[in-house]
């Protein structure tokens, strides 16, 4: 699903070979097809560029962002034919599943961290440098910091028990918080595989 603009292609280009041909089955969640849709629809009409701004001009954007909602879900489908990805269908209802989680996210509080971020277009440094030029706008003043909250969200509990309601061995993500979920009793032997940050993306 990732295309191969993707910085994270490279790396997971194995696994995604692995689910062409049906080595391994990708378990894809409605959680996980909201959420791409709403990311879709986001960054094509954010990503795309400025042209005026008027009222008629802003709502010519939805039909190219439609586009790709469509062709994705279209592929999503395909996909589920084929028997490449399984959209799994829990017997939990949703008052039981949100109770599960709304349980489970108490147990985890994530941890505070500092970080240094712009005082101009305050987006977080990488580097944690005192002075450095900012990646996003380019400011050289010197970086502010301020307390940085990093923890498991109600939607990615909510991924790793749709996960474990499909009974899958392993669950890979990008975010590092996740790896707190290995040996938690509540996931049994699912182990959470945190896949590396390619030099090339930006967080
Ligand atoms: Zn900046």
């Amino acid at each position: 699903m990732l295309g191969s603009q993707d910085g994270f292609y490279s790396t997971c280009k194995p696994l995604i070979e692995d689910i062409e041909s049906k080595k391994v089955v990708a378990v894809f969640s409605y959680l996980t097809m909201l959420e791409t849709i709403h990311t879709l629809r986001r960054r094509k009409i954010e990503k795309s560029s400025f042209t005026g701004g008027s009222r008629s001009e802003c709502e010519s954007k939805k039909a190219p962002a439609e586009v790709i909602v469509r062709d994705f879900v279209r592929v999503i489908r395909e996909l589920s034919s084929q028997q490449k990805i399984l959209i799994p269908r829990p017997k939990m209802t949703l008052f039981d599943h949100h109770s599960t989680v709304v349980r489970k996210i108490k147990q985890y509080f994530g941890y505070i961290r500092t970080m240094s971020y712009c005082p101009i277009c305050e987006s977080g440094y990488v580097k944690r440098d005192e002075k450095i030029k900012c990646p996003s706008c380019g400011d050289e003043k010197e970086s502010l910091k301020k307390y940085q909250y990093k923890a498991l969200g109600h939607a990615d509990l909510e991924h790793a028990f749709c996960a474990k309601y499909a009974n899958v061995p392993v669950f890979y993500s990008t975010d590092k918080s996740f790896s707190d979920l290995n040996g938690d009793p509540d996931f049994g032997s699912m182990r959470f595989e945190i896949i590396p940050y390619p030099a090339q993306v930006n967080r």
